[in-house]
């Protein structure tokens, strides 16, 4: 996605109920929506990502290639962003 990117350093663990859900790449992009919650405590082991720590929701943009939605983007994806190849 297009924008600046922070990072803590904090590694998260992928909750694979919802990785599982994810097609295998088949040539045509992924649409997906990101949002980012502000926490105040990463140490905790549980967060509320409710309305009122939501910080930015972004998208629609591709998980595969990272380009945003536009009405005249092809349906096919290029794969990974050129710099990843
Ligand atoms: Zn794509």
């Amino acid at each position: 996605m297009s924008g600046r990117v922070y990072s803590t350093g904090i590694q998260q663990q992928a909750v694979s109920k919802f990785a599982a859900a994810l097609p295998e790449f088949n040539g045509r992009h992924l649409w997906i929506f990101t949002g980012a919650w502000v926490v105040q405590n990463p140490a905790r082991s549980h967060h509320n990502f409710d309305m009122e720590n939501l910080l930015t929701v972004d998208g629609p943009g591709c998980l595969h290639c990272e380009q945003h939605w536009t009405p005249t983007i092809g349906a096919k994806c290029p794969g990974e962003p050129k710099e990843n190849r």
